[in-house]
């Protein structure tokens, strides 16, 4: 399975799936239809589904446009987004899978940036391989998605099936946040080691107009404070021991930053 990044709007990301020898294609969360369909065409593919994470326009803005050039494609989404993604056929929930060519994506219900919110995950084919997990506006490289339908409680919860991955997994997630996520991460992790290499090597890269996504796993487990409540560091910087309050009290930090 090929994965391409499609950079749309002013800052999402768009990816597209692809199989090669079955000549299909996949994508999640098409903010908008043009430059799929673009690309659909390039690599001469067909489209066969749209992953969809959750109802945002900057995520679902182009499905209509693609059902109407692929009108046996298949729209997935979350069971509690029903009615609110566009041309939405499959409802998923925690533990369902969803399968392209001969992989086969696990689903996880990660409610918190909104109610409906969901994760899929594909495993590695070859235990040498990385897993690939598309999170949406649930995790971000170095932060995480604001709380706009969901509790601290939920989000940590939903972040907490995610940290469970293995370390090596690759983490595409939606936007290109990273460099102001890190910058925020510093404020209140000054003296993590990992973060500040990181945070050069991100200002570096964005310098050069090069993405940061996708990320790694276990690189946002050493640097993300948004996957760190249960840090000693975290605990005492926010006053705070549990781990949705350690966690909701960053939240309300970098919704002021
Ligand atoms: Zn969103
Ligand atoms: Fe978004």
């Amino acid at each position: 399975m090929k994965i391409t990044r499609i950079p749309v709007l002013s800052d999402n990301y768009v990816f597209v799936l692809f199989e090669e020898e079955q000549k299909i294609a996949a994508v999640v969360d098409p903010a908008v239809a043009e430059p799929v369909l673009q690309y659909v065409k390039e690599i001469d593919a067909e489209l066969i589904a749209i992953f969809n994470t959750h109802h945002h326009m900057d995520h679902v803005g182009g499905n209509k446009t693609l059902i109407k050039h692929f009108p046996n494609l298949c729209v997935y989404g979350g069971i509690e987004d029903k009615n609110r993604i566009p041309g939405q056929q499959i409802f998923l929930q925690e533990g369902d899978t969803v399968s392209f060519g001969d992989r086969v994506g696990e689903v996880f219900f990660v409610p918190g940036h909104t109610r409906g919110h969901i994760a899929y995950y594909f495993p590695p084919v070859e235990e040498t391989e990385a897993g690939e997990l598309f999170c949406g506006d649930t995790l971000f490289a170095g932060g995480c998605g604001r709380l706009f339908e969901g509790t601290p409680s939920q989000m940590v919860n939903s972040l907490s099936k995610l940290r469970a991955l293995p370390d090596n997994t690759r983490v595409w997630c939606a936007h290109e946040y990273t460099l102001n996520n890190l910058k925020f991460a510093l404020t209140v992790e000054r003296e993590n080691r990992a973060l500040q290499n990181r945070y050069a090597e991100v200002q570096a890269a964005r310098n050069q107009g090069i993405a940061t996504v996708p990320s790694i796993l276990g690189l946002e487990k050493e640097t993300n404070p948004f996957l760190r409540w249960d840090n000693s560091y975290l605990q005492e910087k926010t006053k705070m021991k549990e781990p949705a309050r350690v966690f909701g009290r960053l939240r309300g930090m970098k919704d002021q930053f």
